[in-house]
């Protein structure tokens, strides 16, 4: 069950105590492709349909009938703005000091790419900024364009108290285990390596990252990434499909509230992520490919094979947790994949986190929709632990306490 969400605007406390927060799973149907309604009958008809509780997703095939529950179900007609609706809550929390995470789940061809960056990838257009806090987007844009939009307008509120706001992007890309900066020229960059360190976590060392003051740089590095995807895809011969890519947004905000004594500075993370395709690789076909593509295929394997597995623990862990308290948890493999370490947080730890699994109507995948479907289930019970990250300002009468106490202990031993 999620617990209702802290209050980022209810004085500090003192105390942080993270809340426990089921992950939000949203499960979004695209419409039939014009190719796919002109092939034969059997591809054309859609047997994946959403009930008017607009949480039931009902599954209508000979070979299969299903009915699952989710917190939302997004019928083939829903538009952007409607899926954008559903995660703008999560985007104002994140404005408000604490981390979040979108990702996107799915086999290819599902509408993953479409959700979160709109239509060919990007919905963007130079000519579509309408000056520096007014990024006019595209109707088609997905969520990263219009969360952007949404941070931009949060933090220029007047009646937030917000006296100084840094806010800084980045956007990385796992390929075969290995991960590649987006918002650097592929022909001249090389892979990057994860390092973690006590008190700042996990990061990647030697990743670019780019302060931006508004939406419209925001924007373009967006437009950047793109572009050197495309380049990568053209000239290192990798495939999105089979690349996962996490575009990352930090702020870091001072506040003085009203009646409020001193400031607040909270920084908090905010994960986009496109995952790779969910789908089964056919393994009569990989017997054709050559080694680097069968290894490939393997780490691309090995990467959601360990999501699924940490999904898997998490789900175990956040059912015993509530039965009971104090139940051991079982170990969850966040390293032994890239995707799962730089994830780690957002799936098991301090952050706010929604997954859209997106499905195609057609028959012929109705396999994969099915895995989907379950891989979305487990992800429900999920537990993460929500907190402001606030940090604490100085209490001075405290350190001088502290130092005559420290003193006075010296002396004792002398
Ligand atoms: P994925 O990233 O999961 O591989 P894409 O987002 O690239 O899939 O979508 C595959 C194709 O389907 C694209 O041509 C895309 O424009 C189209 N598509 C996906 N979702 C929708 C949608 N909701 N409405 C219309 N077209 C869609
Ligand atoms: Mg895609």
């Amino acid at each position: 069950a999620a617990s209702a969400e802290p209050n980022p605007s209810a004085p500090s406390s003192g105390l942080d105590i993270p809340t426990p927060t089921s992950i939000e799973v949203l499960i979004r149907v695209r419409p039939l492709l014009s190719h796919e309604s002109d092939e034969d009958t059997r591809n054309a008809s859609s047997c994946i349909s959403t009930l008017a509780d607009n949480r039931t997703i009902s599954i209508n095939h000979p070979s299969k009938q299903l009915q699952c529950e989710y917190d939302w179900s997004f019928p083939q007609s829903s538009s952007q703005e409607e899926i954008y609706d559903k995660v703008n809550s999560c985007v104002n929390s994140f404005t408000n000091g604490f981390n979040a995470t979108i990702f996107a789940y799915g086999q290819t061809g599902s509408g993953k790419t479409h959700t979160m960056f709109g239509p060919e990838g990007y919905a963007v257009q130079r000519s579509t900024y309408g000056g520096p806090n007014h990024a006019i987007l595209n109707a088609n844009a997905g969520v990263i364009p219009r969360s952007i939009v949404q941070i931009f307008k949060n933090l220029h509120r007047k009646d937030l108290g917000i006296v100084n706001v840094t806010a800084y992007v980045s956007f990385v890309q796992v390929y075969n285990e290995q991960l590649f900066d987006m918002l650097r020229d592929p022909r001249r960059s090389s892979s990057l390596e994860i390092h973690e360190e006590p008190g700042q976590g996990i990061y990647v060392s030697g990743l670019s990252e780019y302060a931006v003051r508004n939406a419209g740089d925001c924007l373009a590095l967006v437009k950047l990434g793109e572009e050197n995807r495309a380049i990568r895809e053209t000239h290192m011969n990798t495939a999105s499909s089979r690349s996962h890519s996490l575009f990352q947004i930090i702020v870091e905000q001072t506040r003085i509230e009203d009646g409020a004594e001193g400031e607040r500075v909270l920084k908090s993370k905010f994960n986009l992520v496109d995952l790779a395709g969910s789908e089964k690789w056919d393994t009569r076909k990989e017997r054709k490919f050559n080694n680097d593509q069968i290894s490939e295929l393997t780490n691309i394997n090995l990467s959601l094979y360990t999501l699924g597995r940490c999904i898997a623990a998490l789900a175990k862990n956040g059912k015993a947790l509530e039965k009971d308290p104090d139940a051991i948890p079982v170990h969850v493999p966040y390293r032994e994949s890239k995707l799962t370490r730089l994830l780690q947080d957002s799936l098991g730890g301090n952050s706010k986190t929604v997954l859209i699994a997106t499905l195609s109507p057609a028959s012929d995948c109705l396999e994969e929709s099915v895995s989907t479907l379950r891989f979305a289930d487990r992800a429900h019970s999920v537990m993460t632990f929500v907190k402001l990250n606030e940090k604490r300002p100085v209490d001075h009468a405290l350190v001088q306490r502290l130092q005559s106490e420290v003193a006075r202990l010296r002396a004792l031993l002398r």
